[in-house]
């Protein structure tokens, strides 16, 4: 948060920070965490941001699953739906496309952004987090195919 403030980003809120298991090989658990920020920046220039901060933190993007010491995403923007850089290993897409599959993205999230609505599907953090829950209570063999 302070190296966002010192690049001249508003921190407006900070979620709890939450543990979660790794996906794929990583060997370490995770603090996942969320902040609600006001910049003029754009996504591209914002991910770029975010960018020169994982590297000050000493991350390498050598292994995409790879244990990582900071991993810092754009989840959603107010200006809804961004996509630039096409099918390029370097695309933004914002919402980001897999926040919606990740309860630990989901959970701070709606810590701070209870009421945003995601541009695809219209539904708020909460319902999304809801929605994933249920779905993993859910024993596959009571699911009809
Ligand atoms: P990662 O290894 O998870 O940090 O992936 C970073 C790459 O994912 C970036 O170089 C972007 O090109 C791409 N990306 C696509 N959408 C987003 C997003 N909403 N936030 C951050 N990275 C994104």
């Amino acid at each position: 948060m302070l190296a966002l403030r010192e690049a001249g980003v508003t921190v407006l809120d900070m979620a709890p920070v939450i543990d979660s298991a790794p996906i794929g090989p990583s060997l370490r658990r995770y603090a996942n965490g969320a902040a609600l920020v006001r910049s003029t920046l754009e996504p591209v220039a914002m991910l770029g941001l975010l960018q020169e901060i994982e590297a000050a933190f000493g991350r390498k993007r050598a292994r995409r699953w790879g244990s990582r010491v900071l991993d810092l995403d754009i989840v959603l923007w107010e200006g809804g739906r961004w996509l630039s850089g096409g099918a390029s290993r370097k695309a933004l897409h914002v919402p980001h496309p897999a926040y919606r599959e990740r309860g630990f993205v989901l959970a701070p999230t709606m810590a701070i952004a209870a009421g945003w609505r995601d541009p695809l599907t219209g539904f708020t953090p909460r319902h999304l987090h809801s929605r994933l829950t249920a779905r993993a209570r859910i024993p596959r063999d009571a699911i009809a195919t």
